[in-house]
């Protein structure tokens, strides 16, 4: 379509670079991390387009390597915060009245900008500050983020079109206003995809809102360099402000603030459970009830049964649960194998996962990395040493791991006799899979199980062969899970093919990257123009009878 020199994108996916030895995208990205291993990069807070320095600083270290500092980091204190808040309030009256084409361009650019010239500094930054390999920062702070900000416009498009009222009678225009909400946006972002902290932010502001973004103390660097991509694009002063500051203090004065208008939240299910009360409780200051969008935690399973692609159930086991150390929301952490299969599968399996090489992401025939941080690294290990002193768990790969030079957990599987144990039913967001393992004939059972054992519902895969047994299983975890899968592993949702969300305790469902997600950030007004309004407010019926 073409609109006043304004054209959208066409409607496909960035294709996804194989960084094979020899290409010259594994050159660049290799030279980009050698270039940002040597420096340190001081990040100041972003508050109308305005660098903001101011010396309360925390550094970011690399996770496989911390004692390797890669940036500086000068924190928001109260007045930044409250002068970012200002600053997307301003920026709203002329951003909220551009058409939508302009805003959208914006966004289109810095695709481009983030598809080509940017893309290794990107992947770089991604790789060296949330230890991804060069395909997990491929698939995310390239791809998928080129995705959201490409085929966003898409989905407003339709949005601006559809919500037009069907019926206009002779004498009266009926038309509907598709305003963005009154106030500013509150972004909280997770460490673990950059392309969701781009996309928190700057879907609700292509819908016409401004944002306050809270970027997580374990991904600034990367962050940072979106917030500079959408500024180099044309993003206007105000529009976006990128705010680093301690999480309870910005919370506090964002979530009182009278002219609070929406929470876009993507992280833990815990965090998210504390601002919805606060919300709750701040309700009687607010001058709208917020738009609360939540995507949250998950626990999410592969159901095997025992007529099955086996070769498949083992690649989407390990891929599933270990790639990006399993710090995926979506990652497979929970494994319903029938005996048969397992008696089968099981010494396959130990050896594929002995073959994973784990390490400096920089390194690429490294498939595992370090796990995020000190406190992911405790927690994680926690889990696996529990199960080691425990009668109702057996760990069968892994079970080691050395925070020496980074938190290094190796791919980690406990097989469990107790389905209500710990480690099946909880989100650990590590490399751990727990597996189950039940009596062939008691598929269906298995089924109710899944479905009842945790709170989250947010990924599913189910493995079988036969329609029937498909069909069994997708109509009993039809409320398991946002995102089911088929015959595959359940991560690796791609923007426009499977719009990605879960309910229950895994969130709002708003499926990012999809038009469902965008709606919540529109407020529509109706208007009525009636060309000839009546005159006498008598009506007919009040005349006497003749
Ligand atoms: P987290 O909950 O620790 O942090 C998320 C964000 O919330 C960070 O910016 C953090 O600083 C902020 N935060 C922390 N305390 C806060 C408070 N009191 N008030 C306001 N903000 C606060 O999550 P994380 O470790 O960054 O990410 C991992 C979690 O995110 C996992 O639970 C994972 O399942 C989830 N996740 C979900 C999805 C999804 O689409 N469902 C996607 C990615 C991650």
């Amino acid at each position: 379509m073409s609109l006043n020199g304004f054209t959208l994108p066409p409607m496909e996916n960035e294709p996804v670079l194989g960084y094979l030895p020899g290409s010259p995208e594994r050159k660049s990205l290799q030279d980009e991390l050698k270039r940002q291993s040597q420096e340190i990069v001081e990040i100041p807070c972003i508050i109308n387009g305005e660098e903001v320095w101011t010396d309360n600083i925390v550094e970011q270290v690399m996770p496989h390597r911390h004692a390797h500092v890669i940036a500086r980091v000068h924190l928001a204190g109260e007045k930044e915060i409250r002068n970012a808040i200002e600053a997307s309030l301003h920026a709203h009256q002329s951003w909220s009245s551009l058409p939508w084409q302009e805003r959208a361009s914006i966004f289109i650019k810095a695709a481009d900008l983030l598809a080509g010239e940017r893309r290794a500094e990107v992947n770089a930054s991604t790789m060296l500050n949330q230890s991804k390999t060069c395909h997990q920062a491929e698939i995310d702070s390239a791809c998928e983020l080129i995705d959201f900000w490409r085929l966003n416009p898409h989905f407003a498009q339709q949005i601006y079109q559809n919500i037009q009222p069907p019926i206009s009678p002779e004498g009266i225009q009926n038309s509907c206003e598709g305003r963005a909400l009154e106030g500013f946006i509150f972004a909280v972002t997770p460490f673990n995809f950059t392309s969701i902290a781009g996309n928190l932010p700057s879907a609700p502001a292509l819908m016409g809102n401004t944002a306050v973004w809270k970027p997580s103390r374990n991904s600034y660097l990367s962050n940072y360099k979106i917030m500079q991509l959408m500024m180099d694009a044309g993003l206007p002063a105000g529009v976006i402000n990128f705010v680093p500051a301690r999480a309870s203090e910005i919370s506090d004065i964002c979530m009182s603030h009278p002219m609070l208008a929406g929470i876009h939240f993507t992280g833990s299910t815990g965090v998210f459970d504390h601002i919805w009360t606060q919300v709750g409780k701040n309700l009687p200051n607010l001058r709208s009830y917020p738009r609360i969008v939540g995507e949250t935690g998950g626990k999410d399973f592969i159901v095997a049964h025992p007529d099955c692609r086996e070769k498949a159930l083992l690649t989407a086991m390990l891929r599933g649960a270990f790639e990006f150390q399993g710090q995926k929301c979506s990652a497979a952490s929970r494994c319903y194998i029938p005996a048969s299969v397992w008696e089968r599968i099981k010494q396959p399996y130990i050896d594929e996962v002995a073959q994973v090489k784990m390490g400096d992401p920089a390194d690429f025939s490294n498939l595992v990395s370090a796990v995020i941080d000190e406190k992911a690294f405790n927690n994680i290990t926690g889990y696996i040493e529990r199960a080691r002193k425990s009668d109702d768990a057996e760990i069968i790969t892994g079970g080691n791991y050395d925070s020496t030079v980074g938190w290094f957990i190796e791919p980690t599987t406990i097989v469990v006799k107790d389905p209500q144990y710990e480690s099946i039913k909880e989100e650990i967001f590590g490399p751990v899979l727990t597996v189950y393992v039940y009596n062939d004939e008691e598929f269906e059972d298995v089924l109710k199980l899944c479905d009842e054992t945790s709170p989250y519902s947010l990924t599913g895969s189910i493995f079988a062969n036969q329609e029937a047994d498909i069909e069994t299983a997708t109509k009993a975890l039809r409320y398991s899970s946002g995102n089911y899968y088929i015959n595959d592993k359940p991560t690796g949702a791609v923007v426009g093919q499977q719009p990605f969300g879960g309910a229950r305790g895994s969130g709002t469902n708003d499926k990012a990257g999809s038009p469902i997600n965008l709606m919540r950030w529109v407020s529509v007004r109706t208007v009525k123009r009636n060309f000839n309004p009546p005159e006498d407010w008598r009506y007919g019926f009040l005349k006497p009878d003749e």
